[in-house]
């Protein structure tokens, strides 16, 4: 099961794109790929509300991921398919 990286707000769908906790809500992201980013409900970031589903989507995200101010788009999470962790531990 698809579960959110760590550094995500918790308001991110699970998947591969979201939007970590260093966006400084300049609002580029949900211009770039409207069918991913929008703005959160508390209007204080951006949150990826679904995952890309199209090639054209997926390049939208992938725009996003390269022209956000500060690195706050992100494409390293899980996807549904995602493999079994090899890295499952979590250091504290
Ligand atoms: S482009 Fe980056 S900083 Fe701007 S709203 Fe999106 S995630 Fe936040």
């Amino acid at each position: 099961m698809p579960q959110l990286h760590p550094d995500a707000y918790e308001d991110n769908v699970p998947g591969k794109y979201y939007i970590d906790k260093t966006c400084c809500d300049c609002g580029l992201c949900p211009q770039l790929a409207p069918a991913v980013f929008r703005p959160s409900e508390a209007e204080t970031h951006s949150v990826a509300y679904r995952q890309p589903a199209t090639p054209d989507e997926v390049a939208q995200a992938e725009d996003a991921v390269a022209q956000c101010p500060t690195s706050s788009v992100r494409n390293d999470g899980d996807t549904a398919a995602s493999q079994p962790s090899k890295a499952g531990s979590v250091s504290v």
